[in-house]
């Protein structure tokens, strides 16, 4: 290309980046490109693609991309060969953007779910299923006061037990709506199939499986019923205009209250505002209250997109206490989900310590190890007809984890050496738990602890305020199953 005509374009992708910066330019087109890389599309500089702020690429699944750009800005693409049909031509950014991510019907359609369809499903899985699924609700959200559903799968679903419990929750962030969509098909799978597949059959007896679909619910219907595909946030009024419009809200995946003032942003109109204070937002504190009473051993958390999976941590260069057995099960549950294109599987890598977010809290304050996994390449909400093949790739990750849960690891059971009663104690491996993280205890109901380790030999100490401490040397963990301990405890001598 000749000389003469760099400049021009040059001047106005400056003049483009300028008016950014400020208003934004008027993009009143949305132009579909088929058969082009994201790096190749990237190329042209007034484009660009950030997973908070989609300004230009507003979709990009596979080979194809929804891009939105000024008149002048086609004619450019154009001239530089880029091959772009036009699809919509409007003044109103929101209806060009609804076009891209929903199609022709500005609607998420079929398989997607609402959260009614979602809540409709559950009742009628424990309608057929009484003895092995369970609705209930765990909190309300912060702006419409809608209530918050977990759901339970387990043998005996109504007897809340010593069994370990492990939880798989969708839609912190509400446009990220496969969650919702892998926790469903779980659902029915493990009702559905107990009984006909050992495997499942064997989970569903020896676990309390508990599935939180839609955390930030009133976003989730914000996207669902077409209204805005770009809802990532709550929906607090947090310009408190009176009305809820984009990007009002809080991110609450920064919202938890561990290391919560070194992550996200303190601006409002930032796709990752963190609030004002840690836990400001019920629905964040509901799973966090969900997880203090159930004391999960693993979970997964999910988000989209990029086919990667986050887990404990680098914290500013610190590893998390478990970090070869959490990289273990991270590696090997990135290993189970193969990705979009077939070729190859989801991978690895540390999520940072320093953030107010849920994987760090579960693991820093419960013990839980948590992995946050990034469904899908290429967009948070995907094409219908990609929905099925990302679903069933990440069961697969859900058969890895609840693998896992079977051990090996440790099973502390602490009682009062009198009356045999269960205790909630605090149980601490000196060899591996730094000040990082908060002293894992008990269960205070059943007096037990499930820790995931590698099978060799362990020291510990079992302390409770009343009681002589005890310390353990060499209590070697089997290779297979749960290592069951079972400690007493005496009441100390009083003056
Ligand atoms: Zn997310």
């Amino acid at each position: 290309m000749p000389k003469t005509r760099f400049l021009p374009f040059f001047v106005l992708a400056l003049c483009a980046s300028l008016a950014l910066a400020q208003t934004g330019p008027k993009r009143t087109v949305l132009v579909r490109v088929d058969n082009i890389k994201p790096d190749a599309l990237l190329k042209h500089q007034f484009l660009f693609f950030d997973e908070y702020d989609s300004r230009s690429i507003v979709s990009m699944v596979r080979d194809t991309a929804f891009i939105l750009v000024t008149p002048a800005e086609l004619a450019l693409l154009r001239e530089r060969g880029v091959d772009c049909q036009t699809v919509l031509e409007d003044s109103s950014e929101l209806t060009l953007i609804r076009r891209a991510v929903y199609g022709p019907t500005l609607r998420l359609e079929k398989p997607y779910h609402s959260y009614a369809d979602i809540l409709r499903e559950a009742e009628s899985l424990q309608k057929t299923f009484p003895t092995l699924v369970q609705r209930f609700q765990i909190g309300t959200t912060s702006r419409k006061n809608q209530p918050i559903y977990a759901i339970k799968v387990s043998k005996d679903v109504k007897t809340h037990d010593a069994r370990p419990s492990i939880l798989f929750n969708g839609c912190h962030h509400s446009n990220e709506v496969l969650g919702a969509e892998i926790c469903i098909a779980a659902l029915h799978e493990l009702a559905e199939h107990y009984g006909k597949d050992p495997d499942i059959t064997r989970w569903v007896d020896k676990f309390q499986i508990y599935f939180v679909p839609v955390l930030n619910v009133d976003g989730h219907d914000i996207v669902t019923s077409g209204q805005d595909p770009r809802w990532r946030k709550n929906v607090r009024d947090t310009d408190s205009n009176g009305v809820a419009n984009y990007p009002d809200g809080i991110d609450l995946n920064r919202n938890y209250d561990f290391n919560w003032a070194h992550g996200g942003s303190h601006d409002p109109a930032s796709g990752r505002y963190r609030g004002e204070f840690p836990f400001s937002e019920s629905e964040p504190r509901a799973l966090a209250d969900l997880a203090r009473q159930k004391r999960f051993v693993l979970s997964i958390t999910y988000h989209s997109q990029g086919e990667v999976i986050y887990y404990p941590w680098n914290w500013g260069g610190r590893k998390a206490p478990d970090d070869s057995l959490l990289t273990e099960i991270a590696r090997g549950l990135a290993g189970s989900i193969p990705t979009m294109g077939g070729d190859s599987s989801y991978k690895a890598e540390y999520g940072a310590g320093l953030v107010g977010q849920s994987y760090p809290w579960l693991y820093g304050r419960i013990g839980t190890f948590d992995f946050v996994v990034e469904t899908g390449k290429g967009e948070s909400i995907f094409p219908p007809h990609e929905v099925e093949g990302i679903v069933q790739a990440n069961l697969k990750g859900i058969h890895y984890i609840l693998r896992r849960a079977e051990g090996p690891g440790l099973a502390v059971h602490v009682v009062d050496a009198k009356t045999n009663a269960p205790l909630e104690a605090t149980v601490w491996f000196p060899a591996i738990e730094t000040e990082d993280l908060d002293r894992r205890t008990t269960h205070p109901e059943t007096g037990i602890l499930y820790r995931l380790l590698r099978p060799r030999s362990y020291s510990l100490v079992v302390s409770k305020p009343g009681y002589a401490t005890v310390a353990f040397k060499n209590i070697s963990v089997d290779e297979n199953g749960w290592t069951r301990l079972v400690v007493s405890l005496k009441k100390s001598s009083h003056q």
